[in-house]
């Protein structure tokens, strides 16, 4: 039944379609008006969401686990590292859920209401915690604030909500402890799922996108570096967390601009065979190279090269460069089971190989996280023939990853370009010697050509001071040079 008030801020009329909605924002003047007995009460003004690129829209209707949906609210969230919007449900039946839409993947919970559970400061990436028969582990904690809101909600939000999640994994199962409004949270228990088996219907068109943003999500785009105006490019909605090649200044691009985060991040330059901007085809798809990192085995001299490619189909995939070869590297959606040390995932059993730590040492270009130097992971690998899982754990998230080793030649052959028989993961300062050797050159003829009139002039100080000079700027190669043979 559809309880339809007149907006007490406009006098627009305002639905509830669900029993269980407590609040919905007025479509016209965007009051956020909670239900109260027969009446309702105007507790301010709901933002409007930010272009998100999202395809879906209140009056969407699907099908999840044969019971037909359809979406009458939306909360858009954001955090440090990104947003998500969380769509509001109401089953045929009269039941609800959420729609989970982070970036395009995809999650439906259902309300399991509270839960007895630790505290949200006493959770852990990697803590257990069993629920509904299955031992679920603590994936990551955020706190994110409401940034926009529209329709009806199942609870009243008010200016500067913030939300308090935990996200914990179990294989394909996700529980959600939400400590926003209650301690003990409230649970939420679900699964991913694709807007393709949902069978949505009324999703936003690709034009109704493009008319509203100027573009469509992972739409490759430009924008200045805020640092020192370098053009930055990115997948739009994806990777927004852009490092300047150039500068090292650290921007979000979630909205039309890149907002600066931190100016002028020192970091050491690198030279590597791959290149931001490189495009490679790989199994049939194009895909562009938006992100590199070089990152260090924590307290040992071992360094490696992370390339981060995105299609806007496909999404993400990573290269990785190391003393061994080459990589192809997938974060997993579904977690494998731990059983004794080794871990199952699809009925194959991985062996453990080692943990270890990495440390970022340099970063360029568009990520999907806030990276910056000196960001630390605790990483352990198991291995099963040619497949490795990987974890890595830190003080805010786990992922899991599978890496296929890859021949150079191959990789070679997706990028149209002739990689060397060693990798050159490994020969950092390399690179940096032969540019500051370019600099040692030009500098000493200037120190020369200034000098050298003046020394003739003099006595054997003279000289001497030139001959210092000169060394001076040769120092750095000389020793870098020593220390590397
Ligand atoms: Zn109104
Ligand atoms: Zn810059």
């Amino acid at each position: 039944m559809i309880y339809t008030v007149p907006c007490p801020s406009c006098g627009a009329p305002v639905s509830f379609r669900s029993a269980a909605s407590v609040m919905a924002v007025c479509g016209y003047c965007r009051a956020s008006l909670v239900r109260e007995a027969d009446a309702v009460r105007d507790i301010g003004k709901m933002a409007e969401a930010m272009e998100d690129y999202s395809p879906i829209q209140i009056t969407t209707s699907g099908v999840w686990n044969n019971r037909p949906f359809g979406v009458v609210g939306r909360l858009q969230l954001r955090y440090d590292d990104g947003g998500w919007n969380e769509w509001y449900l109401v089953f045929e039946d009269g039941g609800t859920g959420w729609l989970g839409d982070a970036s395009g993947q995809y999650t439906i919970m259902l309300d399991q209401g509270a839960l007895p559970a630790p505290a949200f400061g006493d959770l852990r990436p990697g803590q257990a915690f069993n629920h509904a028969g299955a031992s679920f582990i603590v994936a990551d904690l955020r706190t994110a604030r409401c940034t926009g809101g529209a329709g009806e909600l199942p609870f009243a939000v008010g200016q500067g909500w913030e939300a308090r999640v935990v996200d914990l994994r179990a294989g394909e199962r996700f529980l959600t402890l939400d400590y926003s409004d209650a301690d003990p949270p409230r649970a939420y228990l679900g699964q991913a799922v694709t807007l393709d088996a949902l069978k949505c219907q009324l999703l936003r068109s690709d034009d109704a996108i493009l008319k509203g943003a100027g573009r469509l999500r992972g739409t490759i785009v430009n924008l200045a570096c805020p640092g020192c105006g370098a053009p930055l490019t990115f997948p739009a909605g994806v990777a927004t967390q852009l490092v300047c090649p150039a500068c090292g200044t650290r921007s979000d691009a979630t909205g039309d601009q890149a907002v600066l985060i931190e100016k002028h991040q020192a970091q050491e330059q690198v030279s590597t065979p791959l290149a931001l901007g490189d495009q490679a085809k790989i199994d049939g798809t194009e895909y562009s190279l938006i992100g590199r990192l070089r990152c260090q085995e924590t307290g040992e001299p071992a360094t490696w090269t992370e390339y981060l490619l995105y299609n806007a189909r496909q999404g993400f995939l990573w290269l990785v460069e190391s003393e061994e070869g080459w990589d192809k590297v997938r974060v997993q959606d579904i977690w494998p089971e731990t059983s004794g040390d080794s871990v199952v995932l699809d009925g194959t059993r991985y062996e453990k190989l080692y943990d270890y730590g990495s440390e970022v040492i340099h970063a360029a270009g568009a990520f999907n996280w806030r990276v910056k130097v000196g960001d630390r992971v605790e990483i352990t690998d198991w291995q099963a023939g040619e497949k490795k899982l990987g974890r890595e754990t830190s003080a805010a998230e786990i992922t899991w990853s599978m890496a296929e080793s890859v021949s150079a030649e191959t990789v070679g052959k997706w990028f149209s370009k002739t990689l060397g028989g060693k990798p050159q993961g490994l020969s950092t300062t390399r690179g940096d010697t032969a540019e500051l050797a370019k600099l040692a050159v030009r500098y000493s003829l200037i120190v020369l050509f200034l000098n050298v009139p003046i020394a003739l002039a003099g006595g054997i100080e003279n000289w001497i001071l030139v001959i210092l000079a000169v060394g001076l700027l040769w120092w750095p190669i000389i020793s870098k040079n020593t220390q590397e043979e």
